[in-house]
Order: structure tokens, then sequence, then C-alpha cells
């Protein structure tokens, strides 16, 4: 009889639940049409038809009033890459996912929306962009045992604002006309009068490079990376300019000998579909450097995000957030973008494989971000 009873309240109270839900969801709806900042007053006669038309509706044919979930994603990473997780991840659970493309300017806008924003996650590239986010307090504490027990510890934050989900390793890049291989062990290598006017890299400055000297910083300390940063400097073939494929391109025309460069930009000039682009990489080949037994290993970055503080649908953000960490996402970062997963186990493509295994340094990479304002004031002494 128990049993019977408690059939006959689950049968009422899950369309009347979903029904709610169903509200829920579109008056969310209804703020993100008119986002930024404008929210739409509902008036309560318009909710108790609503709700009315919702349970009539939920009641007699349960499911079909149901509006299917949403969750809006403002991005710093690019389309191309960032597609197929959405189609996967819908495929899997349903959720549809709205995404606002940006390459700056999407953390000022979150500040400015305030309580009213739309944003649900936010995804980026670079714990020191990541770190902008968590600095502003734009992030909330995420609780999930999957993302702690997938991310390896240094490449997640402590407070569980920011998660890292996939790998980037700054290498070096040299010709392999003008360099003899293993002349360059160590990143510090490249301190040596050997390097003069041979080297080219971006500013350093730039996010990629500051990471880098940070890490210099953790393991030698800041007198003798300021050292090595003045001699590396002094050894610039060119003023610092340019992205990192601008690098390779320099090597390729004999502008320089060697670059430092993300790893996955000597990937996508390998693959890419414009022959002069494949060109700047075929005379080139990749160290990762500090390999040796007792060194740190190579400097990894991470890409990453996390919820946005006012998220109003958190445990579809969560799911999405802990979507990027399955098997299936993890190897979309390796063979869309030749990104390294943060899971272990993932197959790579040959492109990655190719260079085998390297060690990488574990310092946290959160260590990396609060060494930043000491980095950049060498970065500025140092004119690099
Ligand atoms: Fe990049």
């Amino acid at each position: 009889m128990i049993i019977a009873t408690q059939n006959l309240a689950s049968l009422y109270w899950r369309p009347i639940c979903e029904s709610l839900n169903s509200i829920k969801i579109f008056t969310q709806l209804l703020q993100v049409r008119t986002m930024p900042k404008t929210k739409v007053r509902i008036n309560s006669a318009v909710i108790g038809f609503l709700l009315f038309a919702s349970l009539v509706g939920g009641i007699l044919i349960p499911g079909q009033m149901a509006l299917s979930a949403e969750i809006n994603i403002y991005s710093h990473r690019q389309k191309f890459l960032i597609e197929p997780f959405l189609e996967e991840f819908k495929e899997r659970t349903g959720i549809k996912v709205n995404v606002v493309y940006a390459s700056k300017g999407l953390a000022q806008r979150l500040q400015s929306e305030g309580e009213a924003s739309p944003a649900d996650v936010v995804l980026t590239v670079d714990i020191g962009r990541l770190k902008i986010y968590s600095d502003k307090g734009l992030f909330q504490s995420v609780n999930s045992k999957l993302l702690n027990s997938s991310i390896p510890e240094h490449l997640r934050s402590e407070d569980n604002t920011w998660f890292g989900f996939s790998k980037r390793s700054r290498v070096i890049a040299v010709s392999t006309e003008r360099v003899t291989p293993n002349s360059i062990r160590r990143i510090e290598d490249l301190a040596s009068p050997e390097w003069k006017g041979r080297i080219c890299t971006r500013p350093g400055s730039h996010v990629y490079n500051r990471a880098l000297l940070s890490s210099i910083i953790a393991a030698n300390g800041e007198k003798e990376a300021e050292n090595w940063a003045t001699a590396f400097v002094s050894n610039l073939a060119r003023r610092p300019q340019g992205n990192d494929r601008a690098q390779l391109k320099a090597i390729s025309v004999g502008q320089c000998d060697v670059a430092i460069i993300n790893h996955y930009y000597y990937g996508k000039l390998v693959n890419s579909e414009d022959a002069a682009q494949r060109e700047w990489v075929k005379n080139v080949s990749i160290i990762f450097p500090n390999q040796e037994a007792e060194d740190r290993g190579a400097h990894i970055n991470i890409s990453g995000g996390g919820i946005a503080k006012y998220s109003q649908n958190v445990k579809e953000a969560v799911k999405f957030l802990e979507f990027l960490v399955s098997p299936e996402a993890q190897s979309l970062y390796a063979n869309i973008n030749y990104e390294y997963p943060v899971i272990e186990g993932i197959a790579l493509p040959d492109t990655l494989t190719v260079w085998g295994e390297f060690k990488e340094d574990t310092v946290p990479i959160e260590t990396i971000a609060d060494l930043s304002p000491k980095t950049q004031m060498i970065i500025d002494r140092t004119r690099w």
C-alpha cells in the first residue's frame, strides 16, 4: 500500500516538477535572449498562466512541455576547435550550448554584466588569462569529484575555481640546416653567447613567454632568471615581434636559427592546407628542453576554464566541464589542435607521437600564475 502511494505521488510530482523546471528554463531563456543586462519582468498573471498550461500539458503529455536545458559559454578559444566538442556534448546530454566567441574583452564583459550575466562557462588558454578571471572573482568554486580525480593537482586551482583541460609545452624550434643536433638541451642554454644574433621570439610580455619566464624563476630563483633573460635578449636576431608562427617563418627565411614556440603551432603548420605554411617548418625541428634525468622537464601551460560566478545553470555547466575530461573530449584536443590531454591513456595523433614521450615540469601552474607580477618586472627591465 505504501509502495502504491509512493508511485501515485511520483506520478503526479514528476510532471509538476518538470513543469516548474520548464518555467525556470523559460524565464532564463528570456533573460539570455535579452542579454546582457535587461531582465524581463514576468508578471504574476503570466506566471499563473504558464504554471496552469505547463501543469495541464505536463500531466497530459509528460515530457513534451519540457524545454531542453541550455548553457552559455564565453570562449576565447576559436570556433573550429570548440564546435566538435559542442556537437558531442549535445549528443550525449541533450544540453544545447550557445557560445560567444571573442579573442579579447570577455572578462570585462562578464564583470560589467555582473549578476545579470548569462554566462555559465568561460573557456580560455594560458594560466595568465585564467588568472585574470580568478583575480576579478568572476569564477565560482566547483565541487566535482570527477574533475578533481581526472585533472592532475598541479594543473588546477587549489580553490576549485579553474581547471586545466589540455596541456601545451613551450619548446625550442631550431633550423635543421644551421643548428647542430643536441647543441641545445636546456632552456637555460639560450643565454649562451653561441646564440648571439640567432634567436627570434615574440614579445616577453605575451602570456606564453611570461609563464615560461615564471617557470625559470620557480626553478632557479629571481636573480638567475633575470640574468638569463638579460643574456637571452642580447642574443636576439631582431626586436621581439609577431606571434609563434611568425618565428617559424623567420627561421625558414633565414632571419634566425632558433625560436621559442608553443609545440602545437609546429603541428598546425606541418599539417596546414597552405603549402607556404608547410614550407615554414620543412627544415625546422623541435626540442623539448630540460629532459636530462635530474632536470625539471619542459615548461607546461594549460588551456582551461571555469564556471561563471553568477551562472544560473550550474548543474549543466558542471556537466560540460566534466565532459571536457572525458576520453572523447580529451582526444578532440589532441586531434584538432595538437594539444596534450590532461588525462592518461588517450591515443595521440601521429604528429604528436613522432616526438616521443617527454618529461614535463610539474611545478604547480598556480605558482606560475602567482609569479606573474615579478616576472613582468623582469621582462620590463630586460626589454624582452
Ligand atoms: Fe596559441
